[in-house]
């Protein structure tokens, strides 16, 4: 395992399980892993130092070898996993079977996207690794900064190269490495100078200088003194380390044999040594660094974090609660859990339909009080229009025949006809009301049971059953009773006419007979002769007034009556015979079984949620020991 690997694994690693854990949850918008890219000089080991890092070769060499920005995506696999690796840019995507395939790749992708020979190219090539011995991590390798043009390459091919770099290091998730090798006068380094234009701060920009073996005799101070962080100062300072040179290559050196020549080189140093003792030096040392770096920089963006965790936390559990631990293994358990839930269903029913608290916020008074909102305006409605017609109808009675005495001609029947025909028409909207009410009643003792079998399908599907057919037989009883109530309405208008000709017309009809006898002394053609002398003016008006009070007699009854009737069938009697029939299940001792195996998808929702929180957890106690 190589350096930066094993910092990872320690430093690194619970962080990106945390983020991953986090991900994986939904708790935060993509927080973007953080990447390492290197810029530098043509040839200055930036390929050289990725690869020290990440343990994965790279094309390298003298002069341009590095043509497009390369991102190599490392993924760690469970352990045991076998090594996978995916080349792609442009269109193509190719999976490479065996890690040495690698650079052939990377330089065959070059050749395609950036011709073959010197060009360069912004389209970037991305190389997935999967492996058990990779960190999750994005290392990006950049075209060195060229600063003339060789033959064959554009005049501002270091124009180029520079957008380039920058496009990368501007993202706030890249740490910026910039690599300066030892014999160049790190002044004079371009690199560097874009890397402060993009991190002004500093915060994520290191500085590595590579191939200390071949730093001009003479000097070495210069160099011990720049990392020293007292030639340019940068906050993040400086490392020194030693790649595999050219002849190192040849010799077929292996990276972890590498590292022990580094090791060696830089505790045999004359000058070089104190750096190596002050933690300045060496591959693995700045892998530790780059470590350091990567947790700051994932720590910065957690606390916001877990308050979301918490929040989530508390979200599942809560849920958790809703499904319950599942039917007991015992069987007097079972049935006491039975007895309880449907008790406590039916108990809610009942709740439900006296208008009292039920645990689930479910209502059908509001619905009640809507329905029976619409019968009353309903009910207002029809009766102002009777009136107008009546008064239409009794004004032009009267503008016909004002003044002439025709007997018998004023038909009370043709008011009677009207009124019974509104109160026919009032008959349909009264049974769609009943329907109404009926329709949600239904679906919230279906809820209901819904909610209270949880994780009891069976239950479940034989509650739903029994609350169908319950309210089906309350309806078409409810209906029966309001179209009884209509027809009997009918009957009082006949007796309301009995009541209005014997009464008050009649009471009319007689003072006009005694003032009569009293001039002729005779009871001789009494009946016509009071109609002859009845003021047809005052009759009509009189009937409109008796019309009008009957509707209104009548209306009153069906404010009353159809609400009533709606909510002793639909809402007492329902939930009553409910509670019966659930009530009955226990006596059916096979039944109980099935009624109480628990949904497979339950199980495993709880499972599932179970593990949720116990991953929710981990994470929160991540946050906090952090
Ligand atoms: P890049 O163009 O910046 O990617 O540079 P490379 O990583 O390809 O390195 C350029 C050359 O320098 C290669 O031949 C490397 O073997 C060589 N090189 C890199 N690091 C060292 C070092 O520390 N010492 C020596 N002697 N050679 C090195
Ligand atoms: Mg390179």
């Amino acid at each position: 395992m190589n350096t930066l690997n094993q910092q990872y694994e320690e430093k690194v690693r619970p962080c990106i399980d945390l983020i991953d854990s986090l991900r994986s949850l939904g708790v935060e918008k993509d927080l973007a892993l953080p990447a390492i890219a290197v810029i530098g000089d043509q040839s200055s080991g930036k390929s050289s130092v990725l690869e020290a890092l990440s343990g994965v070769a790279l094309p390298r060499g003298s002069g341009i070898v590095t043509r497009c920005p390369l991102e190599l995506k490392m993924k760690r696999k469970k352990e045991g996993k076998k090594w996978y690796g995916k080349i792609s840019y442009q269109d193509c995507e190719e999976k490479i079977e065996n890690p040495t395939d690698v650079e052939k790749k990377i330089r065959e992708a070059q050749n395609k996207m950036a011709g073959v020979g010197v060009g360069i190219s912004d389209d970037l090539i991305s190389l997935e690794i999967c492996s058990p011995v990779v960190p999750d991590l994005t290392l990006i390798d950049l075209p060195g900064i060229a600063r003339v043009a060789v033959k064959g390459q554009p005049e501002n091919i270091g124009d180029q190269i520079k957008r380039l770099i920058q496009k990368f290091i501007k993202r706030q998730e890249t740490i910026s490495l910039v690599v300066v090798p030892c014999n160049v006068d790190i002044a004079t380094t371009e690199a560097l100078k874009m890397a402060q234009e993009m991190d002004p701060d500093g915060e994520r920009t290191l500085v590595i200088l590579t191939k200390p073996d071949l730093v001009d005799k003479g000097t070495e101070e210069t160099v011990v003194k720049t990392v020293h962080n007292e030639v340019i100062h940068l906050k993040k300072g400086y490392m020194i380390v030693r790649c595999r040179g050219q002849k190192d290559i040849k010799d077929k050196v292996s990276l972890t044999e590498a590292i022990e020549r580094e090791k060696a080189f830089f505790n045999d140093h004359v000058h070089f040594q104190t750096l190596y003792d002050e933690g300045h030096a060496t591959v693995p040392k700045l892998a530790e660094k780059l470590t350091l770096t990567l947790v700051h920089h994932i720590k910065r963006s957690l606390p916001q974090l877990e308050e979301q965790i918490e929040e989530k936390l508390e979200q599942t559990q809560a849920e958790l609660e809703r499904y319950g631990t599942g039917p007991p293994t015992d069987d007097t358990e079972r049935r006491v859990l039975l007895i309880y839930k449907v008790t406590a269903f039916t108990q809610d029913a009942i709740s439900l339909t006296t208008g009292e608290e039920c645990g689930d916020q479910l209502n059908v008074f509001s619905t009640l009080r809507r329905e029976f909102g619409k019968w009353n305006a309903h009910l207002d409605h029809s009766g102002k229009n009777l009136n107008k017609r009546i008064e239409r109808e009794v004004e032009a009675y009267e503008e016909k025949y004002r003044g002439r005495e025709l007997p018998g001609f004023i038909n009370y029947k043709t008011f009677e006809v009207m009124v019974k025909e509104r109160i026919k028409h009032l008959e349909e909207p009264a049974v769609l009301r009943l329907k109404e009410i009926g329709d949600v009643v239904r679906k919230v003792f279906i809820q209901l049971a819904h909610s209270s079998f949880i994780g009891f399908p069976n239950l479940i599907t034989t509650a739903e059953a029994r609350i169908k057919s319950i309210m089906q037989q309350k309806e078409s009883t409810a209906e029966a009773m309001l179209r009884t109530q209509f027809k009997m309405e009918l009957l009082v208008s006949f007796q309301d006419r009995t009541y209005s000709s014997c009464s008050s017309l009649s009471d009319r009809m007689r003072e006009a007979e005694e003032k009569e006898d009293k001039c002729k002394g005779t009871n001789f053609h009494k009946e016509s002769s009071i109609v002859y002398s009845m003021d047809n003016h005052a009759t009509l008006q009189e009937l409109m007034l008796h019309i009008k009070s009957y509707y209104k007699i009548v209306s009153q009854h069906l404010a009353h009556q159809i609400p009533l009737v709606i909510r002793y069938q639909i809402l007492q009697e329902s939930a009553i015979q409910l509670q019966s029939e659930m009530l009955q299940m226990f006596q059916d001792k096979p039944k109980l079984e099935l009624l109480l195996s628990e949904d497979y998808d339950i199980g495993r929702k709880r499972v599932a949620l179970q593990s949720r929180l116990k991953h929710l957890m981990k994470a929160h106690t991540y946050l906090v020991e952090f």
